[in-house]
């Protein structure tokens, strides 16, 4: 391996750009060269490469988003968009890639590098936490930290007026930062695509708490939840339980923005150095990942076949709980 291609792919996340910084440092540590391919599998395509050196990752540790864009590309999903992109890269002297990004990124990695021989390796980056391979994806920690500071401020609000609040985080098919944030933000009630909570449920919960006179009530309600999103939920609760006045609030795109985390940063960078190193030792077809303390790497394929369940089960409990 002489010259490594890094590049960001589909959603962005909190902490990618201290995986990129990683990455670079990592490889010219080891005397190797490194390309940055603007908007993931797209510049491959056309072609939008430069060559990066230290200072290209000066000061952008503490950034979000990503300095190297991304970009959903539908024509790598073909063969012959493929076949341009290893062109253009090896036209670029690119012999081995490191992908930071989702279950997509990791999806397209694994097929162009079997399909061209190409060593890679992979770097979860999500806010969702809802990859493969590893307990923890970068940006996960840092979109808890904004989802609850959101929270708190809904909280004040809400108790000066005696609301209900709905607040919708992201989280598609994944509950982790409804239920984080849920717990650490006091919320009363946290509706999970996990679990298949009843409307009826919730206003039982709902009830018990307006029997303790409380003066604000939080539920989270997590985007992927099967009773339809926030919006439907307070619907469907008003039309049963009118004892507060009820808004509804959905956090959106502001959950995936903002400066990393301490936690993100640190685990990017060890992520960033890790995907390198596996690269030069021949570890490839692999994501990084980390399990408790220790840093762990999984075949792609093994990582993109099963489904493991991230949400922590005795935590859904524990939130019940503390919200009676
Ligand atoms: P994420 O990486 O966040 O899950 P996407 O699902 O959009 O985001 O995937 C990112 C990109 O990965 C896609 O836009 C596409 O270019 C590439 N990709 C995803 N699935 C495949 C596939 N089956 N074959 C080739 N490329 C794919």
């Amino acid at each position: 391996i002489t010259r490594i291609g890094v590049f960001t792919s589909g959603g962005d996340a909190p902490g990618m750009n201290a995986a990129i910084r990683a990455v670079v440092r990592t490889a010219l540590h080891h005397d190797k060269k490194v390309t940055g391919i603007y908007h993931g599998y797209q510049g491959m395509i056309d072609n939008t490469m430069f060559d990066m050196d230290s200072k290209s990752v000066s000061s952008i540790i503490q950034k979000g988003g990503t300095v190297l864009k991304t970009a959903r590309c539908m024509e790598f999903k073909t063969v012959e968009g493929r076949a341009k992109a290893y062109e253009n890269i090896r036209a670029a002297g690119i012999d081995a890639l490191v992908a930071i990004g989702g279950d997509g990124t990791f999806t397209g990695a694994e097929i162009f590098s079997r399909e061209f021989d190409i060593p890679v390796t992979c770097i979860p980056g999500t806010i969702d936490n809802d990859l493969n391979g590893t307990d923890l994806t970068i940006g996960y920690d840092t979109a808890n930290n904004t989802v609850i500071e959101a929270i708190d401020k809904i909280r004040d609000t809400a108790a000066s007026h005696n609301r209900l609040f709905f607040v919708e985080v992201m989280g598609r098919d994944s509950g982790c930062i409804a239920l984080n944030a849920g717990v650490a933000g006091g919320a009363e009630a946290i509706l999970l695509p996990e679990k298949d909570t009843a409307i009826d449920e919730l206003i039982e919960m709902l009830e018990h708490a307006a029997d303790r006179n409380k003066s604000s009530m939080i539920v989270i309600v997590a985007e992927g939840d099967k009773n339809g999103g926030a919006n439907n939920v307070a619907k469907r609760v008003n039309e049963k339980f009118d004892y507060y006045d009820t808004k509804v609030s959905i956090l959106g795109h502001l959950q995936r923005g903002g400066a990393p985390s301490s936690a993100d940063r640190v685990l990017a960078t060890r992520m960033g150095y890790a995907a390198v190193n596996e690269l030069l030792k021949g570890n490839t077809r692999a994501t990084m990942g980390v399990r408790g303390s220790e840093m762990v790497t999984t075949p792609l394929e093994e990582a993109l076949s099963k489904k493991e369940l991230k949400l922590n089960e005795d935590l859904v409990e524990i939130a019940k709980i503390m919200a009676l």
